[in-house]
């Protein structure tokens, strides 16, 4: 990069979309010149917000189409504060000439510590509990809860999160059975989890967790049939995504009490209420509006890195965090590479 190009590059202007009250300040200190919008844009509104930018940093809820992008020339740098990065283009960015980053960790262990507030909260019924409380009734009674230890967890992909689960679960004193495409041997010495066969991980399994990508394959791999083979009475988590599990087949293993609790971050077409309001309605469903990323430390881990990105492209430099393709490597017996 000569000097030239980074002199241009450090003029550029920057537009942050998406940002709440909470980050604005960390962002205006950073970078006082920026542009700052709190809401989601979209159409005109999100072409006007940036027109004049050279740098855009966003998160998942601005879609940056081919439409939208070819109507973007100024734009060099595009920052999605998130790891994925489905809600841009990238086709479009590699012709137009943009470079896009993200974050590719932000914290697992959000996501992970989440798994446990749903579960924690419901078995030891914290919210009834509560309300009891406030209604007058100092009153343990229908309140008993369920134990983790000594329960069998099944979790259903062991990348970033499904490591820290089963970190958090082994200390739990929990049972540990997973399945994945690659076996992590970090977590079969450290945490005793036991790799099976997807059928054995919902035969034995007192509580399903989801921690797997939405791809193909793993649309709707919690059916029907996959209930079928599920314990009477297990519990389903899922903190990844609404698609991995059919929401009919589970609205009527609820009804069965084949499933104890369906404790859901994320639904099938999670913006259509209408759709979702059996299921988000049943008594033993507990629904978050996916949230499980959203804590202090993913937050600020979110904007600290989209700053390193636009700095490093402002000096000249090619950022660290330009997205790469997700590939988990196994060796010939099925081992995660590291
Ligand atoms: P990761 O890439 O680190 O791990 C995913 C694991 O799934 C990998 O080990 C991979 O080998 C395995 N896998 C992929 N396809 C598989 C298949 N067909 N069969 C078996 N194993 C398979 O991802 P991660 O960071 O742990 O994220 C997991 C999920 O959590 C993703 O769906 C992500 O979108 C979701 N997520 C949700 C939130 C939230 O706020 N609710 C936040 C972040 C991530």
């Amino acid at each position: 990069m000569d000097q030239g190009s980074a002199t241009m590059r450090s003029m550029a202007q920057i537009t942050f979309l998406e940002v709440d009250a909470e980050d604005q300040k960390s962002v205006r200190e950073r970078f006082p010149e920026a542009q700052v919008f709190d809401r989601v844009l979209q159409g005109k509104a999100l072409v006007d917000a940036c027109k004049d930018a050279g740098v855009v940093s966003c998160f998942i809820h601005t879609s940056f189409t081919k439409e939208i992008l070819m109507k973007l020339p100024q734009l060099r740098l595009l920052c999605t504060r998130s790891v994925g990065s489905d809600h841009i283009d990238a086709e479009t960015c590699k012709k137009q000439g943009i470079t896009v980053c993200n974050v590719p960790d932000y914290g697992s262990h959000v996501i992970a510590e989440h798994v446990f507030a749903l579960l924690l909260s419901t078995l030891r019924h914290v919210t009834e509990a509560d309300a009891k409380v406030e209604g007058g009734a100092f009153d343990y009674h229908g309140l008993r809860g369920i134990a983790l230890r000594g329960k069998t967890l099944g979790i259903v992909g062991t990348g970033k999160i499904g490591r820290r689960v089963a970190e958090i679960a082994h200390g739990f004193g929990m049972k540990i059975v997973a399945v994945d495409q690659c076996r992590t041997l970090e977590i079969i010495d450290r945490f005793g989890v036991q790799y099976v066969s997807p059928d054995a991980l919902l035969m034995q399994s007192d509580i399903i967790t989801l921690h797997v990508p939405d791809t193909k394959e793993t649309e709707h791999m919690i059916d029907a049939a996959a209930f079928k083979k599920m314990k009477a009475g297990a519990i389903l988590v899922n903190t990844a995504r609404g698609s991995l599990i059919d929401s009919r087949a589970l609205l009527g293993a609820l009804k069965t009490g084949k499933i104890a609790y369906a404790l859901l971050d994320v639904l099938e077409h999670e913006q259509n209420f209408t759709e979702n309001k059996e299921l988000i309605a049943h008594p033993k469903v507990v629904t978050t509006p996916h949230i499980a990323f959203y804590a202090d430390d993913s937050m600020k881990n979110m904007f600290s890195d989209s700053f390193l990105s636009i700095e490093q492209w402002m000096a000249g430099e090619t950022p660290e965090h330009v997205v790469k393709p997700l590939n988990v490597v196994c060796d010939l017996s099925g081992i995660r590479k590291p």
